[in-house]
């Protein structure tokens, strides 16, 4: 068995060293403010040790993230009912795309593009027995899978990205159009831009994602956060839809379930082994994380970590 906290700190070391970065995200303002230079990781292996490195501690916004967070909690509350409004097929274009709208009569190809996380959203933001508000809801649940009731929006950020929502509002409005979202959009919008606003560390992100690597139990707490096949068919979507139009090189580089945002960071699950949580702001043209993409290459190669191993 390899020695997890050398390996992690040696990646966090050649990462400092890596001179291509990629860009950091400027279309939300507020993102574009911070500094390219960080560099986090978490790995929590299934016996709950924590192994990080760099600025493991640092809170960022999450941003895309959160679709997997909302995917449960629709899920939860709604059951199968969110397969009738969005699909689970790879979608093969950028995360904002327009156009595949129009082509699939409004209906988003899966939940992690923004079309379809803002379908998902919508069923959290407009449910009739909500005791509370839909991002009231979302955060309840991040909390209480990290174990961490500090974990909060940040303001500046979902204000940023409500100012300057335009092609999410475009994709929501025309969504309503073909009733793939129901509620008011403005609400749905509002609580969309709150989920990917929310901040978290590498080390808070990985302690969320532990159930997705444990069958659906959170083994922090004992508690049955989803069903296993439920844990299992998120798994199968980060991994085929995860990355938006850079799924099958991340599967093809990385091979584990993961899900990116443009905040630079990215939730691994290794079944059975680890939740890992990296963070590098710079982003590939797609929209992923450059030296994230690179940690995780580096780390699931070096663990024998792809679900395509046939030890796994
Ligand atoms: N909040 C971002 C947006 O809607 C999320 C996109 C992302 O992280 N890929 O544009």
């Amino acid at each position: 068995m390899a020695d997890i906290s050398a390996l992690v700190a040696e990646i966090a070391a050649r990462m400092a060293a890596l001179p291509d970065r990629g860009r950091v995200a400027d279309y939300i303002p507020e993102l574009a403010k911070v500094s390219g230079d960080h560099f986090g990781l978490a790995v929590i292996t299934a016996d709950g040790t924590e192994h990080v490195a760099g600025d493991a501690d640092t809170c960022f916004s999450i941003q895309s993230v959160s679709k997997v967070f909302a995917l449960v909690e629709a899920l939860g509350s709604c059951g199968d009912r969110v397969w009738d409004r969005v699909g689970r097929e790879p979608s093969g274009s950028a995360f904002n795309s327009i156009i595949q709208l129009e082509l699939e009569q409004g209906r988003p190809r899966n939940p992690f593009i923004n079309a379809g996380a803002l379908a998902v959203t919508d069923l959290i933001a407009n449910r009739t027995d909500s005791d509370g508000s839909g991002i009231g809801d979302i955060l309840r649940l991040v909390r209480r899978l990290a174990g961490d009731d500090s974990i909060a929006v940040d303001g500046a950020v979902a204000y940023s990205e409500a100012a300057t929502g335009f092609r999410n509002a475009a994709l929501a409005n025309y969504m309503r159009a073909f009733g793939t979202i129901t509620g008011p959009v403005a609400t749905t919008l509002d609580v969309y831009f709150h989920q990917c606003a929310i901040a978290m560390s590498c080390r808070q992100l990985a302690r969320a994602g532990r159930f997705l690597a444990h069958g659906g139990i959170d083994p922090a707490s004992g508690q049955a956060i989803v069903p296993p096949e439920r844990a299992r068919r998120i798994n199968a979507l980060m991994l085929t839809c995860g990355h938006y139009d850079a799924s099958g090189e991340f599967a093809f580089r990385v091979g584990l379930p993961a899900k990116s945002g443009v905040g630079g960071g990215i939730l691994a699950i290794a079944p059975g082994r680890a939740s890992i949580a990296v963070w590098s702001p710079g982003l590939s043209p797609q929209g992923n994380s450059l030296r994230g993409t690179q940690a995780l290459e580096d780390l699931a190669h070096a663990m024998g970590w792809s679900v395509f191993n046939p030890d796994v």
